[in-house]
């Protein structure tokens, strides 16, 4: 837990969220704002900056965050769908706790803006 971290504390119980998703090394909720129809944040449950600091710590979490997309995306009927990293504030990551953005229900251009 990182004190001023706001996905730990919504791992915490702190800060409310709409669940999707829980297990040992993964929760899943809504996003916020939310990019798409269906807008759903895979976030580990240890707080790592990055998906890179992510697989050097723990591949097995990492491997877990994309277990669980295929299981929400089968559970949900999701069958078309965008999963992203962003990493670095020039590339769009405003929340420095490793997460894996899962959007779906539009089209998406190629290649992303
Ligand atoms: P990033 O911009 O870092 O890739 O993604 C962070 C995401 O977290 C954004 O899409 C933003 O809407 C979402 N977000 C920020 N604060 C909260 C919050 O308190 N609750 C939820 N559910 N989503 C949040
Ligand atoms: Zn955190």
């Amino acid at each position: 837990m990182t004190t001023e971290c706001i996905f730990c504390k919504i791992i915490d119980g702190e800060i409310p969220s709409e669940l999707i998703y829980k297990d040992d090394n993964v929760i899943a909720f809504k996003d916020l704002n939310p990019q798409a129809p269906t807008h759903i944040l895979f976030v580990p449950t240890i707080h790592v900056e990055n998906a890179a600091e992510l697989a050097k710590i723990s591949p097995v979490v990492l491997g877990a965050l994309f277990k669980a997309v295929g299981k929400v995306a089968q559970d949900r009927v999701i069958t078309d769908y965008r999963t992203v990293f962003n990493t670095g504030a020039g590339a769009g990551q405003s929340v420095f706790h490793a997460h894996l953005d899962l959007l779906s229900g539009r089209e998406f251009d190629w290649p992303p803006g």
